[in-house]
């Protein structure tokens, strides 16, 4: 790491830190936190911080619950507001080790990081740039989150001033306090809807920074008196938040993606680890598209990708590749959205890449076509597949491939499988008001 022991403590004193929260995400991808004391903070770098496991979703059984936090020092961050209390908080993001001094396998991160591994003993560092989008919602007088915006909002006579644009630019401000770089920000298509987009970075940085800005954005948004939620679909009839993720393979400094002689200034192994991330789309869609909500953001009609397709040109697909070449030459996937815990996203489409490169996958002749327009049989001749429809089919999709559920490993992946079948089953038994609509009078 860049950052040293003596560093850390040498920031901690001179920013007056009195709190430190030791962050690690669950499974889901929900942070979490043990807060400690400056007075700790030595002890904690030296990984000596230890929390019960058995009380975080997914992790353990009561006998085996001692769980240790190693810090990475590089992610030493002061955050930028204050609490009450006075002084200032700081935060580390750890991975989580069994009191063996194993990495757990149920850490995300340690999933993420034995992923980059390979790709390293191949020479490879990937590089990863989201886009995450989000929508600010305002709060109710009793200050529960609401589905109203801002922008049809007007009736609540707030003034003249958009609270929502107020906020998403603190949450730049506090973003680029604690280090990112953000590189665009803008209202998005559905009203109420925002996105922020930071620059790419290697993809442990970036997965931490993804874990980090969504609390941010929550955590800013709520000073402002508005909810943000990373809720794929919170609004029927409009656009739902995605976060396309873009990534890129670098050796020796150069992107292996480029190839100047090629029809399409793409490299064989780009060609290659298109072709892996198409053969394990489908069982991808999982991690990538953890919830039941998010499958209502993958229909036709709102820009989200439906088919399993890829594209240098159109939208519609499933992968992109944005113009740029050179050092800036990247596949965009477009299905992922924010509710994906990050280290677990990033883990599967990179090991479904290298696959691909591995196994030499050539992709399929790529769609210019609109492929929303395009008749079934058309569809069927191309041999485009579909998305799966929901969290059922993308877990079923999953338990057929071998290569996705060794990445996540067996205790990650047995897990998961458990908390989205409960999560289906408690879903599917329920009554909605769209079928009360539809069957109340007439039967
Ligand atoms: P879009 O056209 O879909 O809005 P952008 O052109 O705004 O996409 O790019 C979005 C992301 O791509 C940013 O996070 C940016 O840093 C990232 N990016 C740029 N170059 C690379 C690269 N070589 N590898 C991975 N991501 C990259
Ligand atoms: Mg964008
Ligand atoms: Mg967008
Ligand atoms: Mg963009
Ligand atoms: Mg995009």
């Amino acid at each position: 790491s860049t950052l040293t022991k003596t560093d850390i403590l040498k920031m901690a004193e001179e920013k007056n830190v009195k709190f430190i929260r030791m962050q690690f995400t669950d499974i889901l991808g929900i942070v979490k936190n043990v807060a400690i004391t400056v007075n700790q903070l030595e002890d904690a770098l030296d990984n000596k911080i230890m929390f019960d496991g058995s009380s975080v979703d997914g992790f353990t059984r009561i006998q085996e619950s001692d769980m240790y936090l190693r810090p990475d020092y590089d992610t030493f961050t002061i955050f930028p507001w204050r609490p009450e209390e006075g002084g200032s908080v700081a935060r580390l993001i750890c991975d989580v080790y069994t009191p063996t001094g194993e990495p757990f396998s149920g850490g995300p991160r340690n999933v993420l990081k034995k992923a980059l591994e390979e790709a390293e003993e191949m020479g490879y560092e990937m590089n990863v740039g989201p886009e995450p989008e989000f929508f600010l919602f305002q709060l109710d007088e009793n200050g529960e989150a609401t589905t109203v915006t801002q922008d049809n909002g007007g009736y609540f006579d707030l003034g003249p001033v958009d609270k929502g644009i107020n906020a998403r630019r603190s949450i730049v401000l506090a973003l680029e306090e604690m280090g990112f770089e953000v590189e665009a920000s803008h209202h998005e298509v559905a009203p109420g809807q925002h996105e922020i987009d930071f620059k790419y970075a290697p993809a442990l940085r970036t997965a931490d920074n993804i874990a980090t800005f969504k609390f941010v954005t929550k955590s800013i948004a709520h000073q402002h008196g508005l909810h943000a939620t990373f809720m794929p679909k919170p609004i029927f009839g409009e656009n739902g938040s995605g976060m396309h993720v873009h990534q890129s393979l670098f050796k020796n400094g150069e992107n292996v993606f480029y190839d100047e002689n090629d029809r399409l200034g793409l490299s064989k192994t780009a060609y290659h680890y298109i072709g892996g991330i198409l053969k394990h789309a489908r069982a991808i869609a999982a991690i990538t598209n953890p919830t039941i909500n998010s499958y209502k953001r993958l229909v036709p009609g709102y820009e989200a990708p439906v088919y399993v397709a890829w594209s240098s040109a159109n939208r519609s697909a499933l992968i992109r590749i944005p113009a740029a070449r050179g050092n800036g030459t990247r596949l965009e996937l477009r299905n992922p959205d924010p509710t994906a815990n990050p280290y677990l996203a990033i883990a599967v489409m990179l090991k479904a890449g290298l696959d691909g490169i591995k196994n030499e996958i050539e992709p399929p002749a790529e769609v210019l076509e609109n492929i929303y327009e395009m008749t079934p049989e058309r569809k069927e001749e191309l041999q485009i597949e579909s998305l799966p429809s929901n969290i059922n089919e993308a877990v079923e999709i999953l338990a057929g491939d071998e290569l996705i559920k060794a990445t996540l490993g067996k205790h990650v992946y047995e897990h998961f499988v458990i908390a989205k079948k409960a999560e289906w089953d408690s879903y599917r038994t329920q009554v909605s008001n769209w079928e009360l609509e539809q069957y109340l009078n007439t039967f």
